[in-house]
């Protein structure tokens, strides 16, 4: 826009739509739509992001969701440092193997240098693990279960995308101890479950369970579990979060021992397990469209946002008074709702502004809505207009909101599920790679025949990466001719570079 001293006016009334459509400039359009939706302001330091309110309010949700669960498990919260020396970030020789090319060091206080440099945590199983040797003596001791919110520091290379790969971000991890294996068996599930729920109850995005394979797992886990979902736009499939059982790994290096009742040394069997705020960027990749971010109902801190269309001489202190009863009977009812009174925006750029931060229903009153005792709904999914009495106001809106919520899922999932291609051959594997899909194909999990698949399909489509057994296996005919044991299905994906671990 070019025009001196009118620029700002101008901007303000038409500078709110993307320049990038979804379908043609995936990459633009999420950076310019996490920006304009007022999510994320980028930083002056690459892969930081500022989190604004809009995105802080969708992460608080799921923090008292996923808070509340794990505390129905007794599991309690904690704040561990976020500093870790070398000696102990050191001592499980896979786990650091795994980390350390992404790990950040402290090397200076002011001018002079560290005698010993000190590292930023990656993820705390050797933070916190000293200390659990400590704490745990006896099977009283035990289970140990705690849990923290707090940021991490990855310092990772390829491609930051806000969200979803950055090099500090928020997470939740929890550490657990158990007495035996079969307890921590069962709290792995347990805690998928939960992810599961943030991805398909509150994000509306559909997940596959499974165990990642051994090439894949967590270092110096014993397996790993994980929820993964796929943005059809880029044909990536995305590790949503992991809940690992570390067996007894990092108890024999860490000495974390207990008397059983037999009176026996014993070691304990631990977890761990995180998810991030990479859930929110999955969320605005598989649900936004061309005019901005589409926030599922159960996540948006605004639900219903509530807009007044004067017109001329009409009775505007009526609508503005009808507005404000809207907002309260609503917000009465348990539904974030709030209007937009500036008096300096048009409606129509209030419908803008509003449809770009994704407000799942918008509610408009004017003077014909007045007079006819009703109000207009429109949805942001689908566009949908619909004019509702003031009498059944709430139940309605109530229901509209229940119902977006699982229309965005459904829609989901039916776009997630177009993108799956079942092969048995080799040809069949390597066409569907060429064409974004996510394949489900028998697997031996071997990490040399990984490898080799790696190396094999390595080139102008990019290597295959697997994602996941999956925990739901698909009938399999008793004269299929397995290959050395391949007895199970494993998702796979297409290149290296874009899946994200
Ligand atoms: P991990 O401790 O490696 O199992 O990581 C836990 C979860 O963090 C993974 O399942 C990812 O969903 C997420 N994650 C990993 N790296 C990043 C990153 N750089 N930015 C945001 N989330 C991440």
């Amino acid at each position: 826009i070019t025009g001196g001293g009118k620029k700002k006016e101008v901007k303000k009334e038409t500078g709110l739509g993307l320049s990038f459509k979804k379908d043609e400039n995936f990459g633009e359009w999420y950076s310019e739509v996490v920006v304009n939706g007022e999510m994320i302001e980028y930083y002056d330091i690459s892969g930081c992001y500022i989190i604004r309110p809009w995105a802080m309010s969708i992460w608080e949700i799921m923090q008292s969701f996923f808070d509340a669960e794990i505390k129905k498990m007794k599991i309690k919260n904690c704040y561990f440092p976020l500093f870790v020396s070398p000696a102990v970030l050191e001592k499980e020789k896979d786990h650091i193997e795994g980390f350390a090319p992404e790990v950040a060091w402290v090397t200076k206080s002011g001018q002079s240098d560290l005698e010993v440099p000190i590292a930023i945590r990656p993820t705390s199983e050797t933070v916190m693990y000293p200390y659990y040797s400590k704490w745990i003596r006896g099977h009283r001791d035990l289970p140990l279960k705690l849990n923290q919110w707090c940021n991490v520091v990855r310092w990772e290379f390829s491609n930051p995308t806000p969200f979803i790969r950055s090099r500090e971000f928020l997470w939740q991890e929890g550490h657990t101890a158990f007495a035996t294996k079969t307890e921590a068996d069962t709290e792995v599930l347990e805690i998928l479950e939960l992810y599961r729920r943030i991805y398909e109850e509150f994000m509306a995005v559909p997940v596959i369970k499974g165990k990642k394979s051994e090439l894949e797992k967590f270092a110096g886990g014993l397996y790993t579990t994980t929820v993964e979902a796929f943005v059809p736009n880029t044909g990536r499939g995305i590790q949503g979060a992991t809940s690992h059982c570390l067996g007894q790994n990092f108890s024999n290096m860490f000495d974390i021992t207990f008397e059983n009742e037999k009176g026996e040394k014993a070691k304990a069997w631990q977890n761990s397990w995180a998810y991030t705020t990479r859930t929110i960027g999955v969320m605005v990749m598989v649900h936004g469209d061309d005019k901005g971010l589409v926030l599922p109902p159960k996540v948006a801190s605004v639900q219903v946002i509530v807009i007044p269309v004067p017109y001329k001489d009409a009775d505007t202190q009526g609508i503005f008074d009808a507005c404000d009863a809207t907002v309260e009977s609503l917000s009465e009812a348990g539904i974030r709702a709030e209007a937009d009174f500036r008096d300096n925006y048009s409606p129509g750029w209030k419908y803008s502004h509003w449809e770009m931060k994704g407000v799942p229903l918008r509610i408009e009153i004017g003077p014909k809505d007045l007079a006819n005792n009703q109000v207009r709904a429109v949805r942001r999914d689908s566009g949908a207009k619909i004019d509702l009495p003031r009498a059944s106001l709430v139940e309605q809106v109530k229901e509209i909101l229940d119902k977006i919520q699982e229309s965005l899922f459904e829609a989901a999932k039916q776009r997630r599920d177009a993108c799956i291609q079942t092969v048995e051959t080799w040809d069949e594997f390597v066409e569907a790679l060429g064409q974004r899909k996510m394949i489900l194909a028998p697997w031996c999990d071997e990490v040399e025949v990984e490898k080799d698949v790696k190396a094999r399909t390595k080139g102008e489509m990019g290597a295959a990466k697997s994602l996941c057994s999956p925990m739901e296996q698909p009938e399999i005919p008793e004269d299929f001719p397995f290959i050395d044991g391949a007895r199970e299905r494993e998702m796979v994906t297409k290149t290296e570079e874009t899946q994200l671990n």
